[in-house]
Protein backbone atom coordinates (compact mmCIF):
# COMPACT_ATOMS: atom_id res chain seq x y z
CA UNK A 1 0.00 0.00 0.00
CA UNK A 2 1.36 3.66 -0.54
CA UNK A 3 1.78 5.79 2.08
CA UNK A 4 -1.26 7.98 1.33
CA UNK A 5 -3.14 4.86 0.00
CA UNK A 6 -2.70 4.03 4.35
CA UNK A 7 -3.43 7.34 5.36
CA UNK A 8 -6.14 7.03 3.49
CA UNK A 9 -7.50 3.87 4.64
CA UNK A 10 -6.41 4.61 8.21
CA UNK A 11 -8.75 7.44 8.44
CA UNK A 12 -11.74 4.98 7.36
CA UNK A 13 -10.96 2.69 10.16
CA UNK A 14 -9.17 4.56 13.22
CA UNK A 15 -11.66 5.69 15.95
CA UNK A 16 -12.84 9.18 15.32
CA UNK A 17 -11.02 12.00 17.74
CA UNK A 18 -8.40 9.52 18.77
CA UNK A 19 -8.87 7.18 21.89
CA UNK A 20 -9.46 8.50 25.61
CA UNK A 21 -8.83 4.77 27.29
CA UNK A 22 -9.24 6.29 30.90
CA UNK A 23 -12.42 7.82 29.98
CA UNK A 24 -13.36 5.18 28.28
CA UNK A 25 -12.69 2.53 31.51
CA UNK A 26 -14.66 5.17 33.70
CA UNK A 27 -17.95 5.16 31.17
CA UNK A 28 -17.61 0.84 31.40
CA UNK A 29 -17.95 1.02 35.23
CA UNK A 30 -20.76 3.60 34.40
CA UNK A 31 -22.61 1.19 32.29
CA UNK A 32 -22.03 -1.62 34.78
CA UNK A 33 -23.45 0.92 37.74
CA UNK A 34 -26.55 1.64 35.56
CA UNK A 35 -27.15 -1.92 35.23
CA UNK A 36 -27.46 -1.92 38.74
CA UNK A 37 -24.33 -4.25 39.10
CA UNK A 38 -21.97 -4.12 42.12
CA UNK A 39 -18.63 -2.63 40.67
CA UNK A 40 -17.07 -3.04 43.83
CA UNK A 41 -17.25 -6.59 43.72
CA UNK A 42 -13.88 -8.25 43.14
CA UNK A 43 -15.13 -9.92 40.12
CA UNK A 44 -15.82 -6.66 38.41
CA UNK A 45 -13.09 -4.14 39.71
CA UNK A 46 -11.00 -4.95 37.22
CA UNK A 47 -13.76 -5.57 34.13
CA UNK A 48 -13.85 -1.73 33.34
CA UNK A 49 -9.85 -2.03 31.89
CA UNK A 50 -10.30 -5.47 30.46
CA UNK A 51 -13.31 -4.39 28.49
CA UNK A 52 -10.97 -1.64 27.17
CA UNK A 53 -7.87 -3.50 26.60
CA UNK A 54 -10.41 -5.65 24.23
CA UNK A 55 -12.05 -3.42 22.63
CA UNK A 56 -8.89 -1.67 21.95
CA UNK A 57 -7.28 -4.89 20.37
CA UNK A 58 -10.30 -5.31 18.41
CA UNK A 59 -10.54 -1.88 16.94
CA UNK A 60 -6.56 -1.42 16.20
CA UNK A 61 -5.81 -2.14 12.51
CA UNK A 62 -2.06 -3.35 11.96
CA UNK A 63 -0.02 -1.80 9.39
CA UNK A 64 1.24 -2.95 6.84
CA UNK A 65 2.64 -2.74 3.56
CA UNK A 66 1.37 -4.20 0.59
CA UNK A 67 4.01 -6.24 -1.18
CA UNK A 68 3.04 -6.12 -5.10
CA UNK A 69 5.05 -7.60 -7.89
CA UNK A 70 5.29 -7.30 -11.54
CA UNK A 71 3.35 -10.22 -13.28
CA UNK A 72 6.23 -11.30 -15.53
CA UNK A 73 4.77 -14.45 -16.52
CA UNK A 74 1.46 -13.09 -17.86
CA UNK A 75 -0.57 -15.42 -15.46
CA UNK A 76 -4.11 -14.65 -16.52
CA UNK A 77 -6.19 -17.14 -13.96
CA UNK A 78 -8.02 -16.45 -10.95
CA UNK A 79 -5.99 -15.67 -7.82
CA UNK A 80 -8.44 -17.29 -4.72
CA UNK A 81 -7.83 -17.57 -1.14
CA UNK A 82 -10.24 -19.79 0.26
CA UNK A 83 -11.83 -19.55 3.69
CA UNK A 84 -9.78 -17.19 5.26
CA UNK A 85 -10.97 -16.79 8.86
CA UNK A 86 -12.04 -13.38 10.07
CA UNK A 87 -13.66 -11.78 12.88
CA UNK A 88 -15.27 -8.09 13.12
CA UNK A 89 -17.46 -6.13 15.45
CA UNK A 90 -20.94 -5.25 14.72
CA UNK A 91 -21.16 -1.69 14.98
CA UNK A 92 -24.88 -1.96 15.95
CA UNK A 93 -24.49 -3.94 18.76
CA UNK A 94 -20.92 -3.70 19.67
CA UNK A 95 -20.90 -8.00 19.25
CA UNK A 96 -18.31 -9.89 17.14
CA UNK A 97 -19.50 -11.81 14.08
CA UNK A 98 -17.15 -14.52 12.19
CA UNK A 99 -16.77 -16.66 9.86
CA UNK A 100 -14.39 -17.03 6.83
CA UNK A 101 -13.69 -14.92 3.34
CA UNK A 102 -12.65 -16.09 -0.45
CA UNK A 103 -11.35 -13.56 -1.49
CA UNK A 104 -9.90 -13.61 -5.34
CA UNK A 105 -8.59 -11.19 -8.22
CA UNK A 106 -7.83 -11.93 -11.61
CA UNK A 107 -4.49 -10.63 -11.87
CA UNK A 108 -3.63 -7.44 -14.17
CA UNK A 109 -0.32 -6.34 -14.44
CA UNK A 110 0.72 -6.77 -10.87
CA UNK A 111 0.51 -9.22 -7.95
CA UNK A 112 -0.07 -9.00 -4.50
CA UNK A 113 1.74 -11.37 -2.33
CA UNK A 114 -0.64 -14.14 -1.06
CA UNK A 115 -0.11 -13.54 2.60
CA UNK A 116 -1.03 -9.85 2.03
CA UNK A 117 -4.18 -11.01 1.40
CA UNK A 118 -5.73 -11.95 4.96
CA UNK A 119 -3.75 -8.57 6.36
CA UNK A 120 -6.02 -6.59 3.83
CA UNK A 121 -9.25 -8.52 5.59
CA UNK A 122 -7.83 -8.22 8.51
CA UNK A 123 -7.04 -4.75 8.45
CA UNK A 124 -10.64 -3.44 7.43
CA UNK A 125 -12.27 -6.27 10.16
CA UNK A 126 -10.74 -4.44 12.84
CA UNK A 127 -13.00 -1.64 13.18
CA UNK A 128 -16.84 -1.13 13.93
CA UNK A 129 -18.26 -2.60 11.10
CA UNK A 130 -21.02 -3.66 9.00
CA UNK A 131 -20.39 -7.22 7.13
CA UNK A 132 -21.88 -5.26 3.84
CA UNK A 133 -19.64 -2.47 3.87
CA UNK A 134 -16.58 -4.36 5.20
CA UNK A 135 -17.15 -6.59 1.85
CA UNK A 136 -17.46 -3.73 -0.02
CA UNK A 137 -13.91 -2.12 1.35
CA UNK A 138 -12.01 -4.81 0.93
CA UNK A 139 -12.99 -4.61 -2.74
CA UNK A 140 -12.14 -1.32 -3.62
CA UNK A 141 -8.75 -1.89 -1.68
CA UNK A 142 -7.85 -4.59 -4.45
CA UNK A 143 -9.43 -2.22 -6.99
CA UNK A 144 -7.35 0.82 -5.99
CA UNK A 145 -4.15 -0.54 -5.28
CA UNK A 146 -3.64 -3.35 -7.79
CA UNK A 147 -5.34 -2.30 -10.21
CA UNK A 148 -6.74 -6.13 -11.43
CA UNK A 149 -9.06 -7.04 -14.56
CA UNK A 150 -11.64 -8.33 -11.61
CA UNK A 151 -11.79 -8.95 -7.71
CA UNK A 152 -14.55 -10.87 -5.76
CA UNK A 153 -14.87 -10.63 -2.02
CA UNK A 154 -17.65 -12.89 -0.46
CA UNK A 155 -17.97 -12.92 3.48
CA UNK A 156 -19.88 -15.80 5.65
CA UNK A 157 -20.24 -14.90 8.88
CA UNK A 158 -22.26 -15.77 11.81
CA UNK A 159 -23.51 -12.62 13.83
CA UNK A 160 -23.37 -12.73 17.52
CA UNK A 161 -25.90 -10.43 18.10
CA UNK A 162 -28.24 -12.52 15.63
CA UNK A 163 -27.47 -16.18 17.83
CA UNK A 164 -28.07 -14.87 21.02
CA UNK A 165 -30.79 -12.27 21.09
CA UNK A 166 -33.54 -11.15 18.55
CA UNK A 167 -33.95 -13.95 16.42
CA UNK A 168 -31.45 -16.40 18.31
CA UNK A 169 -30.77 -17.97 14.97
CA UNK A 170 -27.74 -19.71 16.26
CA UNK A 171 -25.86 -21.23 13.24
CA UNK A 172 -27.30 -18.77 10.67
CA UNK A 173 -24.76 -17.05 8.76
CA UNK A 174 -24.88 -14.19 6.55
CA UNK A 175 -23.10 -14.12 3.05
CA UNK A 176 -22.08 -10.63 1.59
CA UNK A 177 -20.18 -10.42 -1.87
CA UNK A 178 -18.55 -8.16 -3.79
CA UNK A 179 -17.63 -8.54 -7.57
CA UNK A 180 -15.85 -6.06 -9.80
CA UNK A 181 -14.87 -5.85 -13.15
CA UNK A 182 -14.45 -9.24 -14.81
CA UNK A 183 -15.87 -10.64 -12.14
CA UNK A 184 -18.96 -9.05 -12.39
CA UNK A 185 -20.65 -11.48 -14.77
CA UNK A 186 -21.80 -15.26 -13.76
CA UNK A 187 -18.74 -17.02 -15.49
CA UNK A 188 -16.07 -19.83 -15.27
CA UNK A 189 -13.71 -17.85 -12.32
CA UNK A 190 -16.50 -16.59 -10.54
CA UNK A 191 -18.11 -20.33 -9.67
CA UNK A 192 -14.22 -20.40 -8.57
CA UNK A 193 -16.15 -18.64 -5.51
CA UNK A 194 -18.35 -21.41 -4.29
CA UNK A 195 -21.57 -19.82 -4.21
CA UNK A 196 -23.27 -22.28 -6.85
CA UNK A 197 -22.50 -25.00 -3.58
CA UNK A 198 -20.74 -26.94 -6.42
CA UNK A 199 -17.34 -25.36 -5.25
CA UNK A 200 -17.32 -24.57 -1.83
ZN1 LIG B 1 -25.44 -6.51 15.36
Amino acid sequence: MTDSALDDARRLTVIDGGVDAKRARAAVAELLDALGRDTASAGLAETPRRVVDTLLELLSPEEFSATTFPNTEGYRELVLVKRIPFHSLCEHHLLPFRGYATIGYLPGERLLGLSKIARVLEYFSRDLQLQERLTQQIADWFETELKPRGVGVVLEAEHLCMSLRGAQAAGATTVTTAFHGELQDAGPHRAQFGLDGKNA
